[in-house]
């Protein structure tokens, strides 16, 4: 059963309309996290959503780029994505599933859409690591729609991707960060809660339908931030009258500083300028 455990919930902040954009070799995109709200939502640096049924706006991918300091979550809603990279891992993603890749010191990787037509629509998180952990070895894990554990209870479908979610202990779990990356599908009506420390960072955003979170209607394609108000317990998702999916995604701040350039974020510039120089010098690959 989907029992009530939430006696406080949060309130929303602030709703964020993303932004268009292309990256890559020209992907168009939306960007819903965006810089400047990177020390607001710490531990997250980017969240970007695709979603596209004309080939031109997709099929020019992701060519080789590198990555350092962070961890990059790909997810899929429909379509084919192939990784390649330069620590040899490759992958193919495909609907509703997972990539988790932990840059670390270092990857050179390639990002590209393994279908001619039809809709490619899915979302990338940026997630951080501590300074401790910025320079770990690269990792790499692709998880199967079919591996992805999932919480159930009348009118709600909950694939938890990392975190815990009514005892249900996701596909990944981070010590520091705490990541939680819920999927959450709502018939119309159906009320979803989740515990939530109060000093975690949160944000709902809503791909499908429409939800409010206590007063505050989140239409499709919103980003709502969750106030970090003392005292609460969790967050309270209540669909309206359509379909709804929304992505939950909170985590533990690290609260350290937040130096970016591109595809390489660390602590301070001098180990941006590291990075540049590690890349050009073929020290990623
Ligand atoms: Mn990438």
């Amino acid at each position: 059963m989907n029992t009530p455990t939430v006696t406080t919930p949060r309130r929303v902040e602030r709703l964020v309309a993303g932004q268009p954009t292309s990256d890559g070799a020209g992907v168009k995109l939306t960007r819903v996290l965006t810089q400047p709200l990177q020390r607001r939502l710490d531990p997250y640096l980017m969240l970007d959503a695709f979603g596209s049924d004309v080939p031109g706006d997709y099929i020019a991918g992701f060519p080789d780029h590198p990555h350092r300091g962070f961890e990059t979550i790909t997810h899929m809603i429909a379509g084919r994505l192939r990784h390649r990279d330069s620590a040899g891992h490759e992958g193919l993603l495909g609907d509703g599933g997972v990539q988790w890749m932990t840059a670390g010191r270092g990857v050179i990787h390639s990002e590209m859409p393994e279908q001619q037509a039809g809709v490619m629509e899915g979302f990338q998180l940026w997630l951080n690591l501590h300074s401790a952990d910025k320079m770990q070895t690269p990792g790499y894990r692709d998880i199967p729609a079919a591996q992805i554990p999932e919480f159930n209870a009348p009118g709600v479908r909950v694939r938890v991707i990392a975190g815990s979610s009514h005892g249900v202990a996701g596909a990944v779990q981070r010590p520091r960060t705490e990541p939680l990356y819920l999927d959450i599908h709502l018939a119309p009506g159906a009320r979803f809660e989740q515990a939530l420390p109060a000093t975690h960072n949160g944000f709902v955003y809503v791909y499908r339908g429409g939800l409010s979170v206590g007063e505050t209607a989140v239409p499709e394609q919103r980003m709502a931030i969750l106030g970090n108000d003392g005292g609460s317990d969790g967050v309270v998702l209540q669909a309206g009258e359509q379909p709804t999916r929304a992505l939950l995604i909170a985590g533990a701040p690290l609260g350290e500083p937040i130096a970016q350039h591109g595809p390489f974020v660390m602590n301070t510039r001098e180990q941006l300028m590291q990075a540049v120089e590690d890349f050009q010098a073929g020290r990623l690959a």
